[in-house]
């Protein structure tokens, strides 16, 4: 079986590299190699040279090696879940660690399902069009850190399916889990298909500007988003941008408080907040809202938050100081401006890894930073409205649109406010639910193109028409 420990020896350079801390403890988790930039040319070299043969497979040979990185996942689980939990910070247990795993695997299935059959665009006396996608050749893929694995599996799945070799370039703050992943992974994909290289943001700029590299997917900040394109524009590259987000959810007047308050708070509070589709600004009508906030309030008091390893707890650290500053700083603020504290806001200071607590903020302006600045942490302002169409007024007043939600008891009305918001994905009674089936992606500074189902293939492609 497999252990963290074995997956770490598996990475850890022989000497060298540089110590990751486990957020919660403070512990060195391991070394992650420093590989630099001309690491990265021997790799996407490498991985150039496996791609047409890889290409040369037929789709059903690639799904039959997906399912078999599945596999090896599902053998390393807990192993993955472990290391993930040490060095994300991440708990076991709840929508965290095991989930991000089983996700991967979960992802991997899904994409070895679809199929992208050749569309006939048209056909009659005149002639016939086909519209086919080729493979585009060798993908880079850059990652954040706040779901590390899962991400990685993203942008790697449709990739390879569609006869892509890549390589990726995990976050600093998280390199061991996504080399950590791509070790099993290979123990089933063929030698050279799927390369990471563990760098800094050097690294991330040579990717995206490298004349061999025919796609870029991007999960990230919308500021280095915008550093991505600035890059890769010499290379005309193609672009896959997932960036930042500032969720709204509106909570109509006729919602049950009671009903959907576990799910408005895992909505907002999973991975401690630090999701990219998470909701971050709550809005809620004024016949609802002490209810809403006792409701919120009664489900944060029941959520431990502590060290991922221990079995009971769902909530965890900030991965990193520039995080929990962010948080502290944008709840300081709050509070200063005389927003209410519902619970939360009061860190403890002599403890050793990045905790910060539970928050909930009410009584806040929509002009208030810790509503417009992405928190990406476990703060969720709660902001009063009195008409609807004030609330989607707010709700679209942000430069970004990633997701948003309606929460109502009559799903007929929540859709047509649905409707109105400026964002990629509008759930209703429910925030985040991505699907592998499903194409995510964002709107305005929350990015551009398509992940997911066959409309996520189609985005590993290079688009051919082929006209007699
Ligand atoms: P980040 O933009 O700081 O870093 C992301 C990656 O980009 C890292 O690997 C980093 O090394 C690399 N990078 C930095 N500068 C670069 C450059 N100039 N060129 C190329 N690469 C460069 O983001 P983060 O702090 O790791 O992640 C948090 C952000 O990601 C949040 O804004 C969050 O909303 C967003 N996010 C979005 C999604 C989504 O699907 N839309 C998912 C997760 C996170």
């Amino acid at each position: 079986m497999t252990t963290y420990q074995g997956l770490l020896a598996a990475i850890v350079p022989a000497e060298g590299g540089r110590d990751i801390m486990d957020p919660a403890t403070g512990e060195v988790v391991g070394r992650a190699p420093e590989h630099t930039v001309e690491d990265l040319s021997a790799a996407v070299a490498s991985a150039r040279g496996a791609q047409s043969a890889w290409a040369a497979l037929s789709h059903a040979e690639r799904s039959d090696y997906l399912n078999r990185a599945a596999d090896a996942v599902e053998r390393s689980a807990e192993a993955l879940a472990e290391l993930l939990s040490r060095e994300q910070g991440k708990p076991l247990n709840g929508p965290n660690a095991r989930f991000e795993v089983g996700a991967c695997a979960a992802w991997l299935r899904a994409t070895a399902s679809f199929e992208l059959e050749p569309e006939v665009l048209v056909d009659d006396e005149g002639g016939r069009a086909e519209l086919i996608y080729r493979p585009i050749g060798v993908v880079g893929a850059i990652g954040p850190w706040n779901w590390p694995m899962m991400i990685s599996v993203w942008q790697l799945a449709p990739a390879l399916r569609m006869g892509n070799t890549v390589v990726m370039k995990p976050s600093e703050y998280t390199p061991l889990s996504v080399l950590a992943l791509a070790v099993v992974l290979n123990q089933e994909l063929p030698a050279d298909v799927l390369h990471v290289v563990s760098g800094g943001r050097d690294v991330g700029e040579s990717l995206s500007s490298h004349p061999d590299i025919g796609k870029i997917m991007f999960t990230g900040s919308t500021a280095t988003g915008k550093a991505i394109i600035r890059s890769s524009a010499d290379t005309v590259k193609r672009l896959t941008l997932e960036l930042g987000g500032n969720d709204a959810g509106i909570v109509l007047p006729d919602a049950d408080p009671k009903a959907i308050a576990q799910d408005l708070f895992w909505g907002a509070f999973i991975n401690t907040g630090q999701t990219c589709a998470a909701m971050k600004r709550l809005y809620v009508p004024e016949n609802l809202y002490d209810q809403v906030c006792e409701s919120l309030t009664e489900v944060a008091l029941q959520m431990p938050m502590g060290v991922g390893l221990d079995e009971n707890n769902v909530l965890g650290p900030l991965q990193n100081k520039a995080q929990y500053d962010i948080i502290a700083r944008l709840v300081e603020e709050a509070k200063a401006s005389g927003a209410r504290v519902l619970v939360g806001g009061e860190p403890e200071s002599d403890q050793p890894g990045y905790f910060y607590p539970t928050t909930l903020v009410a009584d806040i302006d929509n002009d208030n930073a810790l509503v417009t600045e992405e928190q990406f942490g476990p703060a969720l302002p709660i902001v009063r409205y009195n008409s609807v169409d004030e609330a989607v007024e707010m709700a679209n007043s942000l430069s970004v649109g990633l997701g948003a939600s309606v929460w109502s008891s009559d799903p007929a009305k929540a859709r047509e406010v649905a409707a109105r918001i400026e964002a990629g994905t509008v759930w209703i009674n429910k925030h985040g639910a991505v699907d592998p089936r499903v194409p995510f992606g964002g709107v305005k500074g929350s990015g551009y193109g398509l992940e997911f189902g066959v409309e996520g293939l189609k985005a590993l492609g290079t688009p051919q028409v082929i006209s007699y």
